[in-house]
C-alpha cells in the first residue's frame, strides 16, 4: 500500500492486530482503534510507574542514604495523623525510631525491610501493609539493590509523632540483606 511507519518498515495490515470480529471495519476505522489502543497503553504505563512524585530529600540526621518525601495529608482538626509518600533509594533507610501512637506503612513500589529492635527483619514489598504499634523501636527502608516506596500514615500523640534515635549501622543493615 506504500504506507510506512516511523521505523520505515512496510506497514502491516492493521487487521492483523485486531480480533477477527473487527476485521469488517474499514482501514480508517481500524487505524483509529489502534491509535486508541496505543494511547491507553501509554497511559497505563504512566500510571504504573510512579503514583506520587519523589518529592524532597529527607535529612541525613534521621535517614541514611537517599530518601525523599512527598507530603500527602497534614494533621488537621479531623485527622490526628499525617500521611506522606516516602521513596528510599537502594541502601537508604530510616534511623531507629519510635512513634508514640504508632504508624501504618503501605508499600507502593519496590522492596525493602521493616525491623523491630530485637526481632528478625521482615522483608516487605509492593502491596504489603505494616501496622506498627506505639512505642516500638524500629526502622524501615530499601534493600541493598532495590528501591522501596511506602505511604507512611503516622499518628500524633499531642504534637509528637516520632522520636528519632541512632542510625541503623552498615553492620546491622548488611546483616539483614
Ligand atoms: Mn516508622
Amino acid at each position: 500500500m506504500g504506507r510506512r511507519n516511523a521505523n520505515s518498515q512496510p506497514a502491516q495490515s492493521p487487521a492483523r492486530y485486531l480480533p477477527f470480529y473487527r476485521q469488517h471495519l474499514n482501514d480508517n476505522q481500524q487505524e483509529i482503534l489502534i491509535a486508541i489502543k496505543i494511547i491507553i497503553n501509554r497511559k497505563t504505563k504512566m500510571d504504573t510507574t510512579e503514583i506520587f512524585p519523589r518529592g524532597q530529600q529527607l535529612p541525613n540526621d534521621w535517614f541514611s542514604g537517599n530518601a525523599f518525601i512527598t507530603p500527602l495529608v497534614a494533621k488537621d482538626k479531623n485527622n490526628e495523623f499525617s500521611a506522606g509518600s516516602v521513596t528510599f533509594e537502594p541502601k537508604a533507610r530510616t534511623n531507629w525510631h519510635i512513634h508514640p501512637k504508632g504508624q501504618v506503612l503501605i508499600v507502593t513500589d519496590g522492596n525493602g525491610f521493616y525491623q523491630e529492635k530485637g526481632k528478625p527483619a521482615q522483608p516487605i514489598k509492593k502491596g504489603d501493609v505494616v501496622n506498627i504499634p506505639e512505642n516500638i523501636e524500629h526502622w524501615h527502608g530499601a534493600s541493598l539493590t532495590n528501591k522501596m516506596v511506602h505511604i507512611a500514615i503516622t499518628n500524633y500523640k499531642d504534637d509528637v509523632q516520632v522520636t528519632w534515635l541512632q542510625p541503623v549501622t552498615d553492620e546491622e543493615y548488611n546483616s539483614v540483606n
